[in-house]
């Protein structure tokens, strides 16, 4: 599969750790209630510092995609697909990750996300929401 491969940082180490036991988080500000994704320090609505994580499902829609057919990664077979989505339960969330659908995904289709353990890191894949 795709090589892809997370740097978890200041910000975004918990949620990997959340990934890890598949749980799908976002993070919701205390101060005015957005929601947020990807992991940041602060809320871009309000400036809040203070939030808490909120487990959602990992769906959502097809916002565009790469084929990559330059092997960048060692091992890892091309041509693949990563896909961009935007979150359902945060509109403005986009997330990436592997697709899965053993076809090019279509702009705007629905898919949910897969759990996927390479190594020591989980990585989550997307497909279609069937
Ligand atoms: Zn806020």
């Amino acid at each position: 599969m795709a090589g892809h491969r997370p740097e978890p940082d200041r910000d975004s180490r918990e949620w990997w750790e959340r990934i890890a036991r598949h749980e799908f988080a976002v993070q919701r500000c205390a101060g005015c209630g957005v929601d947020r994704f990807p992991a940041r320090a602060f809320c871009p609505a309000c400036r809040g510092e203070e939030w808490r994580w909120r487990a959602v499902e990992p769906e959502g829609r097809v916002e565009s995609w790469i084929v990559a057919r330059q092997p960048f990664v060692p091992g890892v077979a091309v041509p693949y697909v990563v896909v961009m989505v935007r979150l359902s339960a945060v509109p403005d969330g986009l997330a990436y990750g592997n697709w899965r659908g053993g076809r090019e995904p279509r702009a705007g289709e629905r898919v949910r996300g897969v759990y996927r353990e390479e190594g020591d890191v989980t990585l989550v894949d997307w497909e279609p929401a069937g």
